[in-house]
């Protein structure tokens, strides 16, 4: 890989459980729990796991709309970790986000121009107002929208056209990095494409680089270069996208691969159920922590040394100690 625009270094976040009358902390969740990988200028990781297993968590972090409790993220050379409020602001002109639930993330009672608008605003990007308005059409226009558009509520549109606006907004800064969590994942099957093959048509006219978080191993397939996989807060296995969906390592990775549906319907692949749910990240298993579900674990070292994750194969990395 040439030197990576983002690298993610043994990053950590704990929630604090809270309890009693006085909400007193009485536990921690290991959200994320060490996880680093690098992302190159305009590739797309693709990031998976089940919901909960700190993917999203992740994503906020890097661009700190929470807090890390510990660990590093380089952006461009640069510790956003370190960063005051100023130096902040700035740098999220370069690290965008479109989030899951393109309703939720828009103000109801703005228009899409004004939604639109306020990046230009906050950035001081387009002066005048008429430099607004135009800037607004064109970004409209490349999202497959129309500058009539702009004068409507986010209400009047469908699924599709709202993550359509949520792309728009983000593209007005021109930024370098997008996370996309979980982008397409409350749109229908049919919408669900078109949304992943504009992004895909944006990243080549724009140069974009995708960190594109996603909960199965279907949706991230087509767009990502790479794919990591995550389990309870942990990255599990890294690797290109054809390696990881032709010869993954993890047994997480073979169950959720196993659920992806093959459009040849003369190739046949059986199904890997796991046994029971994903466990309450509070307690999380000792060792490694699938070994509660994982149909090869064997008591020692699984449930008694957690995995390291370690390069099987160049460029492909598992956290397994029964595999690669
Ligand atoms: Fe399964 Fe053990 Fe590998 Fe964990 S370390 S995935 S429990 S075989």
């Amino acid at each position: 890989m040439t030197e990576p625009l983002l690298s993610v270094r043994d990053l950590q976040k704990r929630f604090a459980v809270r309890g009693g009358l006085f909400r007193r902390k009485v536990d921690e969740v290991h959200a994320v729990s060490g996880v680093s990988f690098d992302i190159a200028a305009g590739e797309t990781l693709g990031l998976v796991g089940e919901s909960g297993c700190g993917k999203s968590t992740t994503g906020r972090l890097i661009l700190r709309l929470i807090e890390p409790s510990g660990g590093t993220v380089w952006f461009e050379g640069k510790d956003v970790t370190a960063l005051d409020h100023n130096a902040l602001g700035t740098l999220r002109r370069d690290m965008q986000i479109i989030f899951q639930d393109p309703f939720a993330s828009l103000n109801p009672r703005m228009t899409v121009g004004s939604i639109i608008a306020e990046a230009l605003i906050i950035h001081g990007l387009a002066k005048t107002r008429q430099a607004r308005e135009d800037r607004v059409v064109e970004l409209l226009e490349t999202v497959g929208l129309n500058a009539d558009h702009m004068r409507r509520f986010p209400h009047e549109f469908s699924g599709g056209q709202r993550q359509r606006i949520g792309i728009a907004r983000a593209l007005a800064v021109s930024p370098k990095l997008v996370v996309c969590d979980e982008p397409v994942s409350a749109l229908d099957v049919s919408i669900q494409a078109q949304v992943v093959n504009l992004l895909e048509d944006l990243q080549e006219k724009f140069g974009l680089t995708f960190l594109f978080i996603a909960h199965d191993l279907s949706v991230v397939e087509h767009i990502s270069d790479r794919v990591a996989v995550m389990y309870l807060g942990r990255i599990v296995e890294i690797a290109t996208a054809r390696e990881l969906y032709t010869t993954p390592l993890h047994p997480y990775t073979e169950a959720l691969l196993s659920a992806v549906p093959i459009p040849d319907p003369t190739l046949k692949r059986t199904r890997i159920m796991l046994k029971g749910d994903v466990p309450n990240p509070i307690n999380p298993p000792s060792g490694c922590h699938f070994n509660t579900r994982c149909p090869i674990a064997k008591p020692d070292p699984c449930r008694t040394e957690v995995p390291p994750l370690r390069e099987a194969r160049p460029g492909h990395w598992v956290a397994c100690h029964l595999r690669g």
